[in-house]
């Protein structure tokens, strides 16, 4: 019988996530189908339970969900209670494992697809939502020189520095938060656009001279040309790249945690940039 998977989210219907496992099915030759569901704002749990009534082995879930999920949950993995979110679901008879996959997935674009390390570099992540919180531990991992969030609700930025402190796990790694303002005279080597300004174009408080010689402006936001990395481009930005390999690493990542098979991620990102 066909395994059956979806994405859950709301709005959903701009996913690229079918098209993605679609294609990692078919060249693991996997017997799997992967759809889209559209749950109402407060009917993410009962889609849950429909979907596990319905035979679905697992889920990937996005916005506005990956907290709810989180909540959700029996099972959490270790990078899941970090990112203090959820975006991929495996449905058993214990309940439902969650696990996230953000992080990863960036981290692999980065340093695998653009062949960019993070070790030794200063790294500025502008933003301090969901996204800016999956991938904190994971790029800490990397051993950073320095990190520093910046956001426009400060205190957010904070709050994702104290629990770093906190949990002292990452001694090694410098990591501050900045308001904007704080910025200028300060150049990094990665700078990772974090926030949801992709989506309505709006301009963040930047200085030009945030852009290292030879830096990687990066930008989570996929399938368009974001006034973020038009600005990088313009201030010696030598690398500009959108989160279209994040969003096929994350995405690979989960193909594992379900099916225990790495499809390979470099053809499917070339045909979705078709
Ligand atoms: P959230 O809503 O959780 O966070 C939004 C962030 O953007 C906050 O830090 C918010 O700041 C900031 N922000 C929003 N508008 C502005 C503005 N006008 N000026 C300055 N800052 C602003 O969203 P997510 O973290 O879930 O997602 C962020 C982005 O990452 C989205 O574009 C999403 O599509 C992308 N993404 C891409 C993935 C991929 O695989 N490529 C995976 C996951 C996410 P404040 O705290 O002040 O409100």
């Amino acid at each position: 019988m066909t395994d059956r998977y979806a994405v859950i989210g709301n709005p959903v219907e701009h996913s690229k996530s079918p098209d993605i496992h679609t294609a990692f099915a078919l060249q693991t030759g996997q017997d799997m189908d992967y759809s889209k569901i559209f749950a109402p704002l407060d009917g993410f749990s009962r889609t849950v339970e429909i979907m596990r009534d319905n035979g679905f082995k697992g889920a990937n879930v996005t916005v506005p969900f990956k907290l709810e999920a989180f909540h959700l949950v029996n099972q959490l993995t270790e990078r899941a209670h970090d990112a203090g979110a959820v975006n991929t679901l495996v449905f058993n008879s214990d309940g439902v494992y969650g696990d996230n996959t953000d992080g990863v997935g960036l981290v692999r674009d980065i340093q695998q697809n653009l062949a960019i390390s993070f070790q030794s570099k200063k790294v500025l992540l502008i933003g301090a939502g969901g996204a800016a919180e999956g991938v904190l531990h994971p790029i800490l991992e990397q051993h950073p020189h320095l990190l520093v969030i910046t956001n426009r609700t400060l205190d957010k930025a904070l709050t994702m520095v104290k629990k770093v402190e906190e949990q002292g796990d990452f001694r090694f790694v410098s990591v501050n938060a900045y308001a904007f303002h704080d910025l200028p005279g300060n150049a990094f080597d990665i700078i990772i656009n974090a926030t949801s300004t992709g989506l309505t174009d709006a301009n963040l408080p930047l200085p030009p001279d945030i852009f290292a010689s030879g830096s990687l402006a990066y930008d989570m936001m996929y399938g368009r040309q974001t006034p973020f990395m038009t600005f990088a481009r313009q201030h010696g930005a030598r690398h500009v790249s959108d989160g279209l390999g994040m969003l096929v690493e994350q995405a690979a990542e989960a193909f594992f945690i379900w099916r225990r098979i790495h499809p390979e991620t470099a053809p499917v990102i070339a045909q979705l940039r078709l």
